[in-house]
């Protein structure tokens, strides 16, 4: 294969990474450029972190979820709560779907852990030139190739050339821009509150993962592996809420009381605040640029649905470059990629996640009644249950997109 052959990945994400790991794995070269250095790579915000059963054997399929699980809390089951009534909802447990996956969990590990390990595997593997402390600015494409304009280490310009771009930069994507995609959809205008504390919540019957329903204050709690144990607790916030006094201690610290009262401080760990979107690109692909990840979609996290949909992008996507730089397709596999991805963006992430936070902020006693009793049916019927499985896990979305020609 020359060199020129190769696939140009942009951004060492999970999506970027877990391209180029399948890629490589099957003899593809690429070229994967990220911004981050060796240095502050690990210095990334808290992110995704709940990864789902068909995202586990994704990333079984290039060695990484061997790595990732001894990092992470396997969680087979899920809670509903409601906070003004202080009651489990409905407990959801995915051994309905031991038939449907090898893995009949999620696991709780974070995004950091798996582009730490994937990065350490992309170092040791000769078909990925990785490009660490470059900053991708623009690139240009014709019939044959495209080639990539980079700010490397040393801040000289360097041209890339690859035969495709993979934009996996996140959701402020250059390519996407470029290429003048219109990013549909909306931005909430108030943006979510995470806390980091050290506290077991599982002493009051929480599981690692819970979804807290409230006409006020909804929350998601989750729990990750430390040392030290960790727990991560979504606050909403007003559009006018100013962010330092709404992150001051004691704001943080009425928040978790607020969620469950206890005795003395709570350990909090750190906070953030983050802009919640709501967009799917127009397009995935043109010519010879496609994008993948964040860069073609972002949606809520309520329901963990970002990270998972953009590593199944990285997978089907895999699936297509692979024949086709083997000459045994012409590149129109590439629009089944952009029919089958961008259906399942706005079909199942979308949909699903709008209607989850509607679910969780819903203000109407009578429907939050409705709504509570409809989710306990759900949960105590295993036909029930398992429909639900499916969907919020995305097997649903993959069996779905099979389906598209
Ligand atoms: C608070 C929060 C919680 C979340 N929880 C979940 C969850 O539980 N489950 C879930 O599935 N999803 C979740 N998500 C969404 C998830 O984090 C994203 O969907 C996921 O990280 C997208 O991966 P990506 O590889 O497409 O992009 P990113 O993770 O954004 O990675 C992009 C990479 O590109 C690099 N880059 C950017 N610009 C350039 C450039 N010009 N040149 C070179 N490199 C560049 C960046 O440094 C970065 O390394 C959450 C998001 C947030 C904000």
């Amino acid at each position: 294969m020359k060199e020129s052959d190769r696939v140009i990945v942009v951004g060492a994400g999970p999506v970027g990474l877990c391209l180029s790991l399948a890629l490589a794995q099957e003899g593809i070269r690429t070229c994967l450029i990220e911004l981050l250095s060796e240095d502050n790579f690990l210095d990334q915000i808290p992110r995704a972190g709940t990864n789902h059963p068909a995202t586990l054997e994704m990333f079984d399929r290039i060695g990484l979820y061997a790595k990732i699980e001894p990092r992470g809390i396997i969680a087979p089951i899920f809670h509903y709560w409601d906070r003004s009534e202080q009651a489990l909802v409905a407990a959801f447990d995915h051994a309905h779907l031991k038939d449907d996956t090898r893995f009949p969990y999620v696991l709780q590990c974070e995004r950091i852990k798996i582009v730490e390990e994937a990065l350490r595997m992309a170092k040791a593997d000769p078909q990925i030139d990785l490009r660490l402390a470059t900053t991708f600015t623009a690139f240009e494409q014709n019939a044959d190739w495209v080639v990539a304009r980079v700010s490397n280490p040393t801040g000289e310009e360097e041209a890339i050339e690859g035969r495709y771009i993979v934009s996996a930069e996140g959701a402020r994507s250059i390519v996407r821009k470029g290429l003048d995609i219109e990013f549909e959809g909306f931005t909430y205008a108030d943006r979510t509150l995470n806390i980091e504390v050290a506290y077991d919540f599982r002493q009051h019957g929480y599981a690692e993962r819970n979804y807290i329903s409230d006409p006020v204050e909804w929350s998601n709690l989750f729990h990750w592996k430390g040392p030290p144990d960790r727990w991560r607790v979504h606050f909403p916030t007003q559009p006018e809420d100013d962010p330092d006094a709404i992150q001051r201690p004691e704001a943080l610290q009425a928040r978790l009381q607020g969620l469950l009262p206890k005795p003395g401080d709570y350990e909090i760990c750190g906070s953030n605040l983050y802009t919640v979107h709501q967009r799917v690109a127009k397009r995935f692909r043109v010519g010879r640029a496609i994008l993948a990840g964040d860069s073609a979609h972002v949606n809520s996290p309520i329901g963990a649905m970002g990270m998972n949909s953009g590593v199944h992008d990285a997978f089907n996507l895999t699936d297509k470059l692979v024949p086709i730089l083997r000459n045994k397709a012409d590149d129109s596999a590439l629009d089944r990629y952009d029919r089958q991805r961008r259906h399942v963006a706005v079909k199942h992430t979308q949909a699903q996640t709008v209607r989850n936070k509607r679910l969780l902020a819903e203000q109407d006693p009578a429907i939050r009644k409705r709504n509570n009793e409809e989710l306990r049916r759900t949960a105590e019927d295993p036909r029930l249950a398992r429909a639900f499985l499916l969907r919020s896990s995305l097997i649903e979305s993959l069996r779905e997109a099979e389906q598209i020609a």
